[in-house]
């Protein structure tokens, strides 16, 4: 079931503010509030998907690749494609998603080390 209350769905309706990256009428793209990397940026799909299995699994394709092709139009914003980027889906409980709307993690800017952390 997914939670229409969530921070996302409310940003999403301009509910609550974003700085905002990019957006069309699959994807909406923002900086994170809280960046654990230089560039921290979230995509997230404007469909109501609480994951990223729920969103393979339920959405048309035209909205897989509208928003993926989202992804990489944030990737081209925030100029980080050359030097490199890690994308993160944290996915359910043991995944520690905190925000039960499908959204990706963009994180660049440094080096990011073997791993991150996302606390
Ligand atoms: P996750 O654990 O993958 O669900 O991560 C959720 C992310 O959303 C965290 O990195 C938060 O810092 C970020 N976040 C929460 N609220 C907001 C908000 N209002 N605007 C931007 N990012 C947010």
């Amino acid at each position: 079931m997914y939670d229409q209350n969530n921070i996302f769905a409310k940003i999403l309706r301009s509910e609550i503010p974003c700085k905002k990256i990019a957006e069309d009428q699959y994807f909406l793209s923002f900086h994170d509030i809280a960046p654990k990397a230089a560039v921290h940026a979230l995509v997230i799909p404007t469909g109501h998907y609480k994951n990223v299995h729920d969103f393979t699994t339920r959405a048309s394709t035209d909205e897989l690749v509208g928003f993926w092709k989202g992804v990489n139009t944030t990737i081209d914003a925030l100029n980080v494609a050359q030097n490199g980027y890690r994308l993160i889906a944290n996915t359910g409980t043991d995944g520690r998603q905190d925000v039960p709307h499908f959204h990706i993690h963009i994180l660049g800017g440094q080096d990011l080390g073997p791993k991150i952390v996302m606390s």
